[in-house]
């Protein structure tokens, strides 16, 4: 398949973009179409890196909602748990798909996902047609029989869905034991696969660990040894120490901040400028959905943007910092050739639209897209060089809806 993109905006000036395959592979006013190019007419619109979304939970789209206002550990125990422990593996795919349409919706091409039953989200990643990085989840009760069961012969990369790649994702310090973790960093160790965890989300996860183990949760998984697996992924990392930083920094892990669902489960605050001061490397997710409530990227990075000024002043995190780890960074945390509109990188993008009212005047465009638009400024998604969705329409968006409706009934 190729694209030809004519007309479109890309850092302020008008030019002409061609997609052969999955790749930019023509940039400039001297580009040209080819006889069988798909044409997009870009009049009035800008070109922009979609989001790649580094930690969430997509088929908690089914739980959208159903238990708000209640912090991290009443909210698990009592509610998530055991809502989850009835899902089937087909809810879990229709869950999945839901979040799935979302995301295309909202911007979104990639994301890395934690939960159970993981090849019920690997049939709706592959359906629908989006970057992810899906773990194998490992906890307690599942166990180490299961952590080997599922990684014994398993590739990266799936050779069916070559969009998707294998993590391992030990649910966090308190859920998942020693020996479970350190499995799961041979694992990694072995597969050269990303290690995703939850760490430090709560001030209660931290003083636990202090009382139990003598040291903090990033310190306990340095002694595991888990930092050593050649990426790790730290969802949360709320409560961090400047040593803490200073690991996480040296080990060249990356943090997934998640501004939304630390603020409504009142997990407390991360410390942004100063994790960055540190030299760690910071990338953007959304968490699940019942935490939320959305899988918009956008307005994590809003949020992420503005809690950082009321913090320390309004130059901090300025807008292309936070516009990098929404899309660069994330991409490159999974090794992915994408996340920036480049001649010969991976061709995924968002066309923006420039009349819609919230894009309205255009002085910085930056701006606008940080602190002004919503989903609705957002036309076209192109992902991996197949459009995704076009004229905000994604193929099959109605029969997903009814799905997750009947099935809730
Ligand atoms: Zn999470």
């Amino acid at each position: 398949m190729s694209i030809f993109i004519k007309n479109i905006q890309l850092n302020g000036l008008v030019t002409h973009i061609r997609i052969e395959g999955n790749r930019f592979s023509k940039i400039g006013t001297d580009a040209t179409p080819s006889t069988s190019d798909t044409i997009i007419d870009g009049t009035d619109k800008a070109i922009l890196p979609p989001f790649y979304n580094t930690h969430t939970h997509s088929p908690m789209s089914l739980l959208r909602g159903y238990a708000d206002d209640l912090p991290l550990f009443t909210w698990l125990n009592d509610y998530i748990w055991p809502f989850e422990a009835k899902l089937t593996p087909d809810d879990i795919c229709i869950g999945t798909r839901l979040s799935i349409l979302e995301m295309i919706k909202s911007g979104t091409v990639f994301f890395n996902d934690m939960y159970w039953k993981e090849e019920a989200t690997i049939r709706a990643a592959k359906e629908m047609g989006i970057r992810a990085a899906i773990g194998i989840f490992a906890i307690d009760s599942l166990g180490l029989k299961d952590i080997d069961q599922k990684s014994s012969g398993a590739n990266k990369q799936l050779s069916d869905a070559p969009l998707i790649q294998m993590t391992i994702s030990p649910h966090a310090i308190y859920s998942t034991n020693k020996t479970e973790f350190q499995r799961c960093a041979e694992v990694a160790k072995e597969h050269n696969w990303v290690l995703h965890t939850h760490v430090s989300e709560t001030k209660k996860e931290v003083d636990d660990c202090l009382k139990e183990h003598g040291c903090t949760p990033i310190e306990l998984l340095e002694k595991y040894g888990v930092l050593d697996c050649p990426k790790v992924i730290l969802a949360h990392a709320v409560h961090i120490t400047e040593n803490d930083m200073e690991i996480i920094s040296k080990h060249g892990s990356v943090i997934s901040h998640n501004p939304i669902s630390n603020m409504k489960l009142s997990s407390g605050y991360f410390p942004i400028q100063a994790a960055l001061d540190k030299g760690c490397k910071i990338t953007l997710g959304t968490d699940g959905c019942s935490s939320n409530n959305n899988q918009d990227m956008r307005e994590e990075m809003k949020f992420a943007s503005i809690r950082a000024k009321e913090k320390y002043g309004a130059e901090s995190i300025p807008v292309s910092t936070i516009f990098e780890m929404a899309t660069k960074n994330g991409a490159e945390a999974f090794d992915l050739d994408a996340g920036e509109i480049k001649e010969g990188k991976l061709a995924d993008a968002l066309l923006i639209d420039l009349n819609n009212e919230r894009m309205v005047p255009c002085h910085h465009l930056l701006s606008n897209w940080v602190y002004a638009a919503n989903s609705e400024c957002i036309d076209t998604v192109i992902c991996n060089g197949r459009i995704l969705m076009q004229n905000r329409h994604v193929d099959g968006e109605e029969e997903i809806i009814q799905s997750v409706k009947k099935r809730y009934k």
